[in-house]
């Protein structure tokens, strides 16, 4: 069912525990973020470097994913095109059957959340495991990630102390998180061994090598790699960068930006399958050069998934990943969706207050804030404002650029607001701003007529 933003978050506040905990933690990983980019003296010279690394990039996309290509199959990769994700999960279906594969272990991707390829591979009698512990708490709960760093931000040791003593036989009640984590590491190893073919996402592309990079901090996509027979990585085609040289640069901003650590814990290369094994790369679109197309939305395509928009937005924070109803939740998340589906996201780029608190921490320099505010545009030229939306804002122009309206206005409602009852003014149904707030109480006189008697008494 189709959920718009307030309604999902309504949901997500109702435990006020939870959200002042969820806004709390994310604000904790925003001062770590601080404390290391200004322990850097050049952070600001980085960005500025990164950005225009991009911009580069994406200005000639075709010529680097060309070159890509025929480093990495002179390499012994054999590469792969999806225009959708419908042919990304076909063809990694196509080499896992190949293989006669039942069971893969994967470590973290939001392109292949963004194909749904779980499902998918479920249903076509795949085991698949995820081997990234955050993942694979949110797997045994059926739940999507609710953060592109951080995917079970969401819950607490409590709730996965629960979801371990479903899943693994834990004792129940346990919530140590050393005692938690012991246990999915025993589960895992077995999952690892066991693994036929590995699947992993793709932090950087490096154009002239031909190679992938993936960025983890538990090794689970190199212990996946290392011990299974073939290795599918699955990249969206934004990801390329020019050159081996320029890679430093993202790799000192990815992790400062994602959780204030100086480096990510493994940064592993992949360029060629191993002795006796296989190597894959799946080159994904899905929509992304149409948003490339869009002059005003391009920048959306630099973005490295650090997480740092989401870790500073107020309205994330206190919402939720969840209430985005999007495979990238957050700042970034409310720009790339209406790409996908203007009609199912169109409340998204209005879940912002316009702070741009979340462009001022983008390491990459996306104008985030200036996107969301164009998006509200597009999706108003294009129909896609609730009907109720598009009449208040229209009556509210007339009244804001009339004078005499805007004074005659405040004046009825400031009369109004003293004699309807409570009962009335803060009904949900007619004002669903005074669900969760009080009125204020109405003033005696306007800032005009305050004014003018300052005036008269010659206080002014
Ligand atoms: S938009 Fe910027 S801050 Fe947000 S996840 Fe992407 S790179 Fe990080």
């Amino acid at each position: 069912m189709n959920h718009s933003h307030p309604e999902l978050a309504e949901q997500f506040v109702k435990d006020a525990e939870r959200t002042t905990w969820h806004d709390e933690t994310l604000w904790f990983v925003r001062q770590k973020r601080d404390r290391s980019i200004y322990a850097i003296p050049e952070f600001q010279e980085l960005r500025e470097l990164a950005s225009q690394i991009k911009n580069h990039t994406l200005s000639r996309l075709h010529t680097y994913l060309t070159q890509f290509e025929e480093a990495a199959r002179a390499n012994g990769v054999q590469v792969h095109w999806a225009a959708n994700a419908e042919e990304h999960n076909a063809i990694v279906l196509n080499i896992l059957r190949k293989h006669g594969a039942e069971r893969i272990v994967k470590s973290k991707s939001m392109l292949t959340e963004e194909c749904h390829l779980n499902p998918y591979l479920l249903q076509h009698g795949i085991q698949v495991v995820d081997t990234d512990l955050g993942e694979r708490i949110i797997q045994f709960r059926n739940e999507p990630p609710s953060h592109v760093v951080l995917p079970a931000i969401h819950l607490k040791k409590e709730d996965v102390g629960e979801t371990f003593h479903l899943h693994l036989g834990t004792l129940k009640g346990e919530k140590d998180p050393q005692t938690l984590t012991e246990a999915a590491r025993l589960h895992l190893r077995t999952k690892f061994v066991s693994g036929q073919v590995a699947i992993s996402g793709v932090n950087f592309a490096v154009a002239e090598t031909g190679s992938v990079v993936v960025c983890t901090n538990e090794g689970n996509a190199d212990l996946g790699v290392t011990l299974a027979k073939v290795h599918i990585a699955c990249m969206g085609i934004e990801k390329l960068i020019p050159r081996l040289t320029d890679l430093g640069v993202f790799t000192r901003l990815l992790a400062r930006s994602a959780t204030g650590q100086p480096v990510t814990t493994y940064t592993s290369h992949y360029t060629k399958p191993g002795p006796g094994k296989e190597m894959h790369i799946v080159i994904v679109d899905n929509g992304r050069t149409k948003q490339l197309g869009r002059p005003d939305f391009r920048a959306s395509l630099k973005c490295i998934r650090c997480g740092a928009c989401m870790n500073t937005c107020p309205v994330y924070r206190r919402s939720g990943g969840h209430s985005y109803d999007f495979t990238i939740p957050g700042p970034i998340g409310a720009i790339l969706s209406p790409n996908i589906d203007m009609h199912k996201h169109k409340s998204l780029p209005f879940a912002s207050t316009l702070c741009g608190s979340c462009t001022d921490v983008c390491p990459v320099k996306i104008d985030i804030h200036t996107q969301l505010y164009k998006w509200r545009q597009v999706i108003g030229e294009n129909n896609e404002l609730p009907a109720s939306k598009k009449w208040s804002m229209k009556l509210l122009s007339r009244v804001l650029s009339s004078p005499g309206v805007y004074g005659w206005g405040g004046k009825v409602a400031r009369e109004s607001l003293r004699l309807l009852p409570h009962g009335f003014t803060h009904a949900k149904a007619l004002n669903p701003w005074a669900k969760a707030r009080e009125m204020p109480a109405p003033p005696k006189q306007s800032f005009r007529e305050w004014y003018e008697q300052q005036n008269s008494n010659g206080k002014a």
